[in-house]
């Protein structure tokens, strides 16, 4: 192949990798993502939400009462003790806490993918970590995403531990992940 129509190629081909996995990667209004790994008694939870669920929008804010409704949502976000709460025998404590919330004044193009020619969608990515000293204990933890976000119905969950691999969906009528 003519070395110049090589070049030509090679970023074509860079193109359509990269709109492949903007356009897998679709969320879905109301519903979240959390990964929770049970690892030598250190849980990570690793959440994400559409935007949407949490503000009612997918954009940067037009006003202050918009700016207002992204600062508690990053705030009721960091709050990770009220958020999640580990078999209380297990005595977990939280260890970390990550949150990254479009349009608050950090990296504002974070979770933000464009959605087939429409306006574009924006994910929250939070990551936490708890220490548990006594993780024999650990049967099950409970979250409060849907009390503090109303425009959330579900969350679908993976989890990596002890007792091997399962999935749950977790909804406002049962906020409870349990092996
Ligand atoms: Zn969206």
């Amino acid at each position: 192949m003519h070395k110049r129509s090589l070049l030509a190629t090679v970023p074509l081909a860079l193109l359509l990798a990269t709109s492949f996995a903007q356009a897998q990667h679709k969320h879905v209004h109301g519903e979240g993502k959390l990964d929770v790994v049970i690892d030598k008694g250190l849980i990570t939870l690793d959440l994400e939400l559409p935007l949407d669920a949490a503000v009612g929008f997918e954009r940067p804010p037009k006003n202050g009462k918009e700016k207002a409704a992204l600062a508690d949502a990053a705030k009721a976000l960091n709050a990770t003790a009220n958020l999640f709460v580990p078999t209380p025998a297990a005595q977990c404590s939280v260890q970390s806490t990550e949150v990254k919330v479009p349009f608050t004044g950090g990296d504002d193009q974070h979770g933000q993918h464009p959605h087939e020619g429409e306006s574009h969608h924006a994910d929250i990515d939070a990551n936490y970590v708890f220490k548990c000293a006594n993780p024999a204990t650990l049967k099950g933890i409970e979250t409060t995403l849907f009390n503090t976000f109303k425009r959330l119905y579900r969350l679908e969950v993976q989890r990596t531990g002890p007792g091997g691999q399962g999935a749950q969906r977790l909804a406002p009528r049962n906020p409870v992940l349990t092996w």
